[in-house]
């Protein structure tokens, strides 16, 4: 590396999250420079088509002019103040109200945090005081899933289904839980349809509750689609079949909307696509196209009202980050959300979600790709090395983070899961750039098996 240049400079001063350090440091960073749109730029000038909206996050795209401007007129405003002890300020305030006026289901109020793991850390809390105020401070287990993804804190990362998030970290923490991963290509039985697949994982989930104990269970967290766990599309009918479970043993259900709420799977909520009536609701990213941290939960009256009781019993509700609501992030929120009304964001994604879904599912005919998922503007391919036995690769092989790394090569950035390519575009995405990502996705593909094939 050119001796200070950023790559250099980055190397020498920056630990990076989720990066393999090692290699971080023989190949140094992506630098990106700038935006427009869906596409980002390096230092180079090199243009990339940002095929996971960042983190899959930046719903409006990278050049947001009215983001800029709420941001700057807010800092103008009132840059800082806090939602402590009985203080508001009005962006948090038209926040709260303008969230649960787009809620899949009634909700009754909102607190606000910074980011996604701060968000279902205070899930978990609100779950714990909830029972407490009802007299069952045993009910206090939550289950989640294998490979769902709801964060990297201590007990978001608990909640997470991934060793990577455990491992070393004497993870998850006691009362957490992992009930079955629905994913039918990976985990469904020889003859088995989709929907019985779906029973067996409510019925295992059912079985989960009884060996613990109903009395000790208290709430369960999900995704609508599992996003970093792969991409992964709940089977027909798997909601609604464990949402009669819960209810059945009196289990509060919690959505994890940072990635699927604000359109992303062609509804406002993941939760409206697939059904969901959650108690609780998480949001991050996409509410403020992520130009700034802020995260949000939503209860319902019944899940307030505990907080209530337990405020009431030790004198102030326990939780809360000096950002809550930060009215810069708020204002910025309030206007992104807003945007997505005056644009009709939701009919944009009704039009070009299905060109997305279709142009991947052009490649299920390709002899590397196993299984093909996603709804609206999310979506992944997998890659197998025995298309008729689903036989995985060999990890060692890497064929996921080689593909990505060609793909960069040829402009456009994806997320590899193991051997899943993700796509979740800018919501923004034309029909003229989504046919650009999908023959820069096919010309990788090509890349890819030419060299395995070598
Ligand atoms: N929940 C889901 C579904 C996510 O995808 C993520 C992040 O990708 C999180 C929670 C954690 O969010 P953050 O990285 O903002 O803490």
């Amino acid at each position: 590396f050119v001796p200070n240049s950023a790559s250099a400079r980055d190397i020498a001063h920056h630990l990076h999250p989720y990066t393999n350090l090692k290699v971080h440091e023989t190949e140094g960073p992506l630098v990106i420079t700038g935006g427009k749109g869906v596409h980002v730029f390096d230092e180079d000038g090199k243009d990339y088509i940002e095929a996971m909206a960042g983190l899959w996050s930046v719903s409006l795209g990278f050049n947001e002019q009215r983001l800029v401007d709420a941001a700057i007129k807010q800092m103008k405003e009132l840059p800082y103040y806090h939602t402590f002890t009985h203080k508001s300020h009005l962006p948090s305030i038209d926040l709260a109200e303008k969230l649960k006026s787009v809620a899949p289901v009634e909700m009754s109020k909102v607190i606000f945090q910074n980011s996604g793991s701060e968000a279902n850390d205070t899930v978990v809390k609100l779950i714990w005081y909830f029972w407490n105020a009802q007299n069952k401070p045993e009910k206090k287990k939550i289950i989640s899933r294998i490979k769902g993804y709801h964060g990297v804190t201590v007990a978001s990362a608990s909640l997470t289904g991934l060793p990577n998030n455990h491992r070393d970290f004497d993870l998850p923490i006691a009362n957490i839980l992992h009930a079955d991963c629905p994913h039918y290509y990976r985990f469904g039985l020889e003859g088995e349809s989709e929907e019985e697949f779906a029973t067996r994982m409510a019925d295992n989930l059912e079985k989960l509750i009884l060996k613990e104990g109903p009395e000790t269970v208290g709430a369960f967290i999900a995704e609508p689609i599992m996003g970093a766990g792969g991409v992964i599309v709940p089977p027909k009918t798997y909601f609604e079949k464990i949402q009669a479970v819960l209810k059945k043993y009196d289990v509060l259900f919690c959505a994890d909307e940072v990635i699927c709420g604000f359109w992303r799977t062609g509804n406002y909520w993941g939760s409206q696509t697939f059904g969901m009536k959650p108690d609780i609701l998480s949001c991050a990213k996409a509410l403020s196209s992520s130009y700034l941290p802020i995260s949000a939960v939503m209860v319902n009256e019944r899940v307030y009202q505990a907080c209530v009781t337990e405020s009431e019993k030790i004198g102030v509700f326990g939780h809360g980050y000096t950002y809550s609501g930060h009215p810069v992030a708020a204002a910025v929120a309030l206007e992104t959300l807003k945007i997505y009304e005056e644009r009709d964001i939701g009919a944009h994604v009704g039009k070009v979600g299905p060109l997305l879904q279709k142009g991947i599912a052009g490649f299920a005919s390709h002899p590397l790709i196993g299984e093909v998922r996603g709804t609206g503007l999310i979506g992944a391919m997998e890659m197998v090395q025995d298309k008729k036995t689903r036989a995985a690769f060999d990890p060692k092989l890497g064929v996921g983070a080689k593909f990505a790394k060609i793909a960069q090569k040829n402009g456009l950035i994806v997320r590899a899961i193991g051997d899943s390519v993700a796509f979740c575009p800018p919501l923004i995405i034309t029909e003229q750039e989504m046919g650009d990502m999908l023959s820069r996705y096919a010309k990788s593909l090509d890349e890819v098996a030419a060299q395995l094939k070598a």
